[in-house]
């Protein structure tokens, strides 16, 4: 198990493989499983196969509950820019930091990247399950900053279900890096499930805050869209270029360099 993980072409045709079943499983567009390769071979170059595991188990269980009770948000996917189908920023959105990380681990090895790369996966993992499964909750979810309820789906928002979801996905990530690398530590495991809620927790505050919100002048609808019911919509909140995207890599980056800084004082 340990040479597969560590050779090179096992791993090279794993990623190749990786992307392919997210294209044809609908779950990448082309551009998002090309971006899934170029991740997947900077995250090869700093941790092998181990890495490999533990961003595919985001990826398995992401795209899971994308999927999953597909039914119920049909009618809410007309509130986000984009689909469930995944392209390239959005694939670098969450992978980006992680193959960055990766990368700069194989050019300067040092143990602090392995909690930052950990960190950066518990965050996105956390993330989207709290948004996947969050979304899916039947009470009306509240805004942390208006501290007042508000239309599910609406980004800011968050349910009970959708806090434990953000604490599952951080602790499986957390528990699975424990298996993954000796060096992390019991003591590792709860800063991780930590840090991954703290990078969630982030995204909601940032997504509430400085990420753009559009009003359609037509239908009335709050939307993520520039373009609704074929007329262009108005910012009623945010910075423009601030889209969903952007809160992502934001969040997660900042997370795993709080995390980074950590390890050298908790061990
Ligand atoms: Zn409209």
């Amino acid at each position: 198990m340990t040479a597969l993980l560590e050779n090179d072409i096992v791993l090279i045709v794993g990623i190749v493989v990786l992307a392919w079943i997210g294209f044809t499983w609908k779950a990448l567009t082309f551009s998002g499983a090309i971006g899934t390769f170029l991740v997947g071979i900077f995250i090869a170059m700093g941790f092998q196969g181990y890495g490999l595991l533990l961003i595919g188990l985001f990826f398995v269980t992401s795209s899971y509950w994308s999927k999953y009770n597909r039914k119920k948000k049909e009618n809410m996917e007309d509130m986000h820019e984009k689909g469930s189908r995944r392209d390239m920023v959005q694939v670098l959105a969450n992978g980006g930091v992680p193959a960055l990380i990766g990368m700069m681990a194989y050019f300067f090895p040092a143990e602090y990247w392995t909690y930052g790369f950990v960190v950066s996966i518990a965050v996105a993992n956390s993330d989207t399950w709290a948004s996947e499964i969050g979304t899916l909750s039947r009470k009306q979810p509240f805004s942390i900053l208006r501290l007042e309820k508000v239309e599910p789906g609406t980004s800011g928002a968050i349910s009970s279900l959708g806090t434990l979801a953000a604490i599952a996905g951080a602790s499986l990530i957390a528990i699975a890096s424990y298996f993954l690398w000796d060096g992390i530590t019991t003591m590792a495991i709860f800063w991780i499930i930590i840090f991954g809620v703290v990078g969630c927790f982030i995204d909601t505050i940032l997504g509430a805050t400085v990420q753009s919100a559009y009003r359609c002048k037509e239908c009335g609808k709050l939307v993520e869209k520039k373009i609704h019911c074929l007329q262009p919509t108005i910012l009623v909140k945010g910075v423009s270029f601030v889209n969903n995207d952007v809160v992502n890599i934001s969040s997660i980056l900042l997370a795993s360099i709080l995390m980074m800084f950590l390890s050298f004082f908790v061990r």
